[in-house]
């Protein structure tokens, strides 16, 4: 994806995936900071909490998240970004039409990519937010970061909580950001019996396109959106702050759905 956007845009340059051990971090930030042909990377899982530290300055956003999901390198000065909560709502309002101001929202998960989206949510004027997660203290400790960040009402809770079935019977949109529909043979993450007509499902996972939840959803006559809309935003964004340019969208878009296929 980021190639394809490079090349429509004849920019010399290349994308490469590094893969490197949580041990080895600090290391590769500091081969990084030395290297004169580097613009800029992604981080991700598991390692976007753990660049926080390593960057030498970090947007607003990023410091808000604590997660760092794109590092721009400015003759070695290396600036901790994060794009994932901007893509996320570009999707929603683009590919659903959801506008967050004044509504309910529930997110299952606690991760990285929940506290991206819920801080985004919160920025973005959502009344009031359920965050339900396996680990309740994670749930816990995101709502309350959230709430003191940007002012919403946010309640953390574990799945198996009584008051789950009537909270989120409130809620106009539902997303998953946990790890749970990676793999065909997972169970929806949440029970589908809770999910109602009209309401938005929202589901970050790109691969596969349709998760188990997703088909649960619309067998219910929810409206349904994967994770590829997110994905491709986030890495738009990144593009722009590598090379002060707006990539070819539509070139990124192609080469994603082909190395999704
Ligand atoms: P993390 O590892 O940081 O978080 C994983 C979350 O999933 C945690 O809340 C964890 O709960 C929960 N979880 C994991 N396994 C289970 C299980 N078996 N049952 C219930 N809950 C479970 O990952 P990220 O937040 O970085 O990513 C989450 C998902 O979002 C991934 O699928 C990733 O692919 C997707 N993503 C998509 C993006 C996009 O652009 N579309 C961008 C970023 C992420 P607990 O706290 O209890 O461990």
């Amino acid at each position: 994806m980021q190639n394809a956007g490079l090349q429509a845009a004849g920019i010399d340059g290349l994308y490469i995936p590094w893969r490197v051990k949580a041990a080895g971090l600090p290391t590769a930030f500091e081969a990084l900071r030395g290297m004169e042909n580097f613009g800029g990377a992604n981080v991700t899982l598991p390692h976007k909490e753990q660049a926080v530290s390593l960057v030498d300055e970090l947007s607003s956003e990023a410091a808000s998240v604590g997660a760092v999901n794109t590092i721009v390198s400015r003759g070695g000065h290396l600036f901790g970004a994060n794009t994932d909560g901007q893509g996320f709502l570009r999707s929603l309002q683009e590919e659903a039409g959801f506008v967050p101001r004044g509504q309910q929202a529930v997110i299952l998960g606690a991760g990285g990519a929940a506290r991206a989206v819920a801080w985004s949510l919160g920025e973005a004027g959502i009344s009031v937010l359920l965050i339900l997660n396996r680990t309740v203290e994670r749930a816990e400790s995101l709502a309350d970061l959230v709430s003191r960040a940007t002012g919403v009402s946010a309640v953390g809770l574990g799945p198996d909580d009584p008051r789950v079935p009537e909270r989120v019977a409130a809620c106009g949109l539902l997303v998953n950001a946990t790890s749970l529909g990676l793999s065909p043979s997972d169970p929806p993450a949440i029970d589908p019996v809770l999910l109602r007509p009209g309401m938005l499902v929202y589901d970050l996972i790109y691969r596969p396109r349709e998760t188990t939840l997703l088909l649960e959803a619309k067998k219910r006559g929810c409206q349904v959106v994967g994770g590829l809309g997110m994905l491709l935003y986030q890495g738009a964004l990144a593009f722009e702050l590598w090379t002060g340019q707006k990539p070819s969208e539509e070139a990124m878009r192609t080469a994603l759905i082909q190395a999704l296929a």
